[in-house]
């Protein structure tokens, strides 16, 4: 199966129309579908990594300011105790919790992407005490759920600095168009190391990831990545200033340049 980090930003794109929607709804037309997905959001920390086993994933609405509409959406789709158990099986320091819902994380890319809400969805938790490079790490151990049909999709913002947001879509800064632009050649040149130690990468970087739990998403897809397997770029813009979109999908076998053909 492919595999993606997706730049969520703003949870309005989920309920506005928007390049950034209209490109998640094309890309939920143009993937073979999934098994069920497994969803690494930037808002689920913890302490000790989870899965969640709900049959039934409660839709979770973790912000606050935003219109009632956007409080009232819901992400129905079911959950899948029995991909949970696999992974837990997999990887036994993963522990199953049984009540966690979907955040806006993972339901904002999915409803656009899958609107019928009918693929099962389990969610990973960061674990915010471990170093970027267990995030790495883990998306190498989770890589063999792509065999079986399990869609992964990460879901965060490569620049993501909430205190530099500005209210105008087409705002940027160039510290943000630096590091978001650094980081795609780091994963063009396929030089992870750099990435994972990205905190190296100077000023930019420092303005850029002010906390990391929205970057390290993106870790777990390029720990995924098969040699010589196609990647490409979607959403590529800084948004509000301070919000990189830029996304990532790893094209799977036999599906050499499947959406960038398309798009
Ligand atoms: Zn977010």
């Amino acid at each position: 199966m492919p595999a993606m980090f997706v730049g969520h930003g703003n949870p309005m794109n989920t309920i506005v129309d928007s390049t950034y929607r209209r490109t998640w709804q094309a890309l939920g037309k143009s993937l073979p579908r999934p098994a069920a997905t497994l969803c690494i959001s930037a808002h689920w920390e913890t302490d000790g990594c989870y899965v969640s086993g709900s049959q039934a994933p409660d839709t979770i609405h973790d912000f606050y300011g935003f219109p009632q509409a956007l409080f009232d959406v819901s992400y129905p789709a079911p959950g899948s105790p029995g991909l949970a158990q696999r992974v837990h099986d997999a990887l036994p320091d993963v522990l199953i919790d049984a009540q966690r819902g979907l955040d806006h994380g993972v339901w904002s890319v999915l409803l656009p992407m899958f609107p019928d809400a009918d693929i099962p969805v389990v969610q990973l938790s960061l674990d915010r005490s471990k170093p970027a490079e267990f995030h790495y790490a883990m998306g190498r151990r989770l890589a063999f759920l792509r065999r079986c049909g399990i869609l992964i999709v990460a879901s965060g913002n490569i620049v993501h600095s909430l205190r530099d947001v500005v209210w105008q879509e087409a705002a940027r800064y160039d510290w943000a168009i630096e590091f978001d632009e650094r980081i795609r050649d780091l994963i063009v040149t396929g030089n992870q190391d750099a990435i994972i130690h990205y905190e190296k990468l100077g000023e930019a970087a420092r303005r850029s990831v002010p906390t990391n739990e929205h970057f390290l998403p993106l870790l777990y897809i390029l720990g995924m990545q098969q040699p010589e397997e196609r990647l490409s770029f979607f959403n590529d813009s800084v948004s509000m200033g301070s919000l990189s979109m830029r996304s990532l999908l790893l094209s799977g076998a036999g599906e050499d340049g499947l959406f960038s053909q398309q798009m």
